[in-house]
This record gives structure tokens, C-alpha cells and sequence, in this order.
């Protein structure tokens, strides 16, 4: 199982992130596109990208860029820095980045300033993008619209944009990628999108260490493991419960939806294994 979007250079991860790579390996999730969000974490996120794989049995592909609530506090030089990281890794998708209606601050002129512009970086360097919409879906596919003809490709983030939004989305050849909102009952939009989105185009994903699934299956990992990590730290192990919902409302087994999020995230993030 694949982990399409995860933070696991957060700082919440630092006493606890061997046992998180241990816990997800156990549980049958093999990897994970690591995104940063911010010149301050980039470092952070390249030093995980650099531990070989073999040594942690946890496939990390890292991915670079600026979220919307760190457009506002940028260094002059900052998509130069960001260009250098990308050209430095050659498999790495741009993001997180996009548009965020939950602040006011930064203003949406200088999210969207920030995003255009990384957008642009993308189709120059021909690399995906990973998409942060939240409640500003609307504004994020006005920006993505012009240039997404020109993009390899993009995953729109924990989705919970309106059945429009998800059409137009998949129009534009979007996958859609589903966090842990779709285990609450009551989040009956998002669990109607995640039902209806072609299977071609589904991700799962946990954006641990946020957005810890709706009622937790702890058993989901080793005990000794999951121990080590706190129990409000959601973390890549917990996307067998995000799997397990999906499966259960698509009406498909828990491995046909690994195996098929699996085999999409190659395709929308270009893995490399
Ligand atoms: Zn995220």
C-alpha cells in the first residue's frame, strides 16, 4: 500500500520516527511521497529522501514546495531554492502547494501568487504536482485551468471539493487523493466522491501526522510499535483504516484497493522503485 501524501519530516515525528517507519512497514505500507512545505523544512525532508531505503524498508519519494500558509514569509530567493532542490531531485513531484480557505492570513492574492509560480516551475521541469485545495477548491481550479494542459500530471490532496469541482478535476486528468475524513460517518460529500472517482484516478493517503482517521483501528499495527508513537499523531500505518473504508464503501477487497492506489500513485507521482 501506498501512502500518497505524508509529512514525515514534522517535528511531531521526531521521538517516535523509526518506530512510525516500523509500524507502517508491518502493516503492509511500503512508501510514501513526503511532501515540504516551507524553505525551513526542505532540509528536513532531504535528509529523509537520502537514508537509503533498504535501511528503513519505507520507499520515501520527497516532493518540494511552498503550502499556502507559508506563502507570506518567503526568502527573496526562494523558487530559485526551490528549482535547485528539484533539479537535484529528479523524481521529485512539486508540493504541497495551492490555495488554503481555512486562513485569511496569507491573502489569497499572495497564496495564489505563490502557487502560480510554482506551477509554472512545474511545467518547465515537466514534474507533478501535489494539490492543496482546502475550502478554496473553487479558486485553486481557476488558477490550475490555464496551465494544467501543460502539467504532466496532479494529485488534488485530501479531496473535499463539491461533485463539480471533482468533475472538473478528473476533466483535467487529475487523480483524487482521499485522507482520513472519509472514515467519519458523517463527512457524507466526501465519502460520496471518494465512492464515485474512477478507480483509475483514486489515491489514498494519510497527510500524517494531521488528519488521524475517524475512530482509529489501533489494531491496525504491531502494539509494541504503535506505543511509541502518540495517540494523537496520525501516521502511515493508519492508511490500512483509510483503506478499509474506501474498499468497504467502492464494495471492493482491502487488497484490490491497495493493489490499484498502489499501482495510481506510480502513474500520478512518477514513483521510481
Ligand atoms: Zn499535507
Amino acid at each position: 500500500m501506498y501512502d500518497a501524501h505524508l509529512h514525515l519530516q514534522d517535528d511531531r515525528f521526531d521521538n517516535c520516527r523509526a518506530a512510525v517507519r516500523r509500524a507502517a512497514v508491518a502493516a503492509g505500507v511500503t512508501g510514501g511521497c513526503c511532501c515540504g512545505t516551507s524553505p525551513h523544512d526542505w532540509p528536513a525532508v532531504c535528509a529523509l529522501a537520502d537514508q537509503p531505503s533498504a535501511t528503513t524498508g519505507f520507499h520515501l519519494l520527497p516532493a518540494f514546495g511552498v503550502h499556502p500558509w507559508y506563502a507570506g514569509e518567503l526568502p527573496a530567493d526562494w523558487l530559485t531554492q526551490l528549482e535547485a532542490l528539484l533539479q537535484q531531485y529528479p523524481a521529485a513531484p512539486v508540493g504541497e502547494i495551492g490555495l488554503d480557505g481555512l486562513r485569511d492570513h496569507p491573502s489569497r492574492a499572495v497564496q495564489r501568487q505563490v502557487l502560480t509560480a510554482q506551477l509554472e516551475l512545474a511545467v518547465r521541469l515537466q514534474r507533478p504536482v501535489v494539490l492543496h485545495g482546502a475550502r478554496a477548491w473553487g479558486d485553486l481550479l481557476a488558477a490550475l485551468r490555464p496551465i494544467a494542459p501543460r502539467l504532466p500530471g496532479f494529485v488534488a490532496h485530501a479531496f473535499g471539493g463539491s461533485a463539480d469541482i471533482q468533475r472538473e478535476l478528473l476533466a483535467m486528468g487529475g487523480f483524487l487523493s482521499f485522507a482520513g475524513t472519509v472514515c467519519n460517518p458523517a463527512a457524507k460529500h466526501v465519502r460520496t466522491a471518494a465512492a464515485s472517482t474512477p478507480a483509475e484516478r483514486l489515491l489514498i493517503e494519510t497527510d500524517a501526522p494531521d488528519l488521524l482517521p475517524f475512530q482509529p483501528k489501533t489494531g491496525a499495527s504491531a502494539p509494541e510499535q504503535t506505543l511509541a508513537i502518540p495517540a494523537a499523531v496520525n501516521h502511515p500505518a493508519q492508511l490500512v483504516t483509510i483503506a478499509a473504508t474506501l474498499a468497504e464503501l467502492r464494495g471492493v477487497t482491502v487488497a484490490e484497493l491497495g493493489a490499484l492506489t498502489t499501482a495510481n500513485a506510480q502513474l500520478a507521482l512518477n514513483v521510481v522503485r
